[in-house]
């Protein structure tokens, strides 16, 4: 069989086998619950099409600096999609996190990736580096979501995900704190392990969801006062409105 035809024929039997795999198994649209065709994955195309994206990463300044500013400079800050609880968008976040499946977070990574990469992002950080979970809510949840959602990001960027940032302290949940106590809450929370390692490169560090951006800061401070990166980054998947 000629290489061409040979292609073509393997890709005729992936397309079959992945039809075979959804008549068994059906593949439905976390946002609208519709049935995926072959060739969508996570979403259909039409909430893909609809999804409330930010556009951050187009901007030189914009909410996600405002909330991290400090001592820092910040390069590109960016999120996938405005975050709003009641909304089914809000809905992928939740399950990356909560209904244990890392899949999930892996593969909203590697989609938000591909449009970052679109946009001409690729070779832009050198590692991406997850907000680190705390050994005891690692051993409760399983797995780290930021964790996944960075290889899904870095395998479209052709970067690597460094393991360099680590919790040291468990910090409570956020969800009924003010801005105050939140960043008095995480404050140390978390160091490096290798310092060094950091300096001369672009580091963008990845978390699902940025709210007040007070665990993002934390990290962004441990990074740049304890190593010498040439530029600071944030991806996130998820922004809330600030009020
Ligand atoms: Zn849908």
């Amino acid at each position: 069989m000629q290489i061409k035809s040979r292609h073509r024929f393997l890709r005729a039997l992936s397309t079959m086998s992945a039809a075979a795999l959804d008549s068994l198994f059906p593949r439905t649209c976390r946002v609208c619950g519709q049935s995926l065709t072959v060739g969508e994955r996570l979403l259909c195309v039409g909430c893909m099409a609809d999804m409330p994206r930010t556009y951050l990463h187009r901007l030189d300044f914009n909410t996600i600096h405002q909330r991290v500013a400090g001592n820092h400079q910040i390069d590109l800050a960016a999120g996938w999609f405005y975050y709003y609880t009641d909304s089914s968008y809000a809905r992928l976040i939740r399950e990356a996190k909560y209904d244990d499946r890392p899949a999930t977070a892996r593969a909203l990574g590697s989609l938000y990736g591909a449009e970052l990469a679109a946009d001409g992002l690729k070779g832009r950080f050198d590692v991406l580096l997850p907000v680190p979970l705390h050994r005891d809510k690692l051993l409760k949840r399983g797995y780290n979501q930021s964790l996944e959602i960075a290889r899904g990001i870095a395998s479209q960027l052709d970067c690597p995900v460094g393991d360099n940032l680590v919790a040291i302290r468990a910090h409570k949940t956020q969800t009924r704190r003010s801005g105050l106590e939140r960043f008095k809450n995480v404050e140390g929370s978390f160091t490096l392990t290798h310092p060094g390692e950091l300096d001369g490169l672009s580091v963008a560090v990845v978390d699902d969801i940025i709210t007040t951006g007070s665990t993002i800061l934390d990290c962004i401070n441990v990074i740049a006062d304890n190593s010498a990166p040439v530029s600071l980054n944030i991806l996130t998947l998820g922004v809330t409105h600030m009020r």
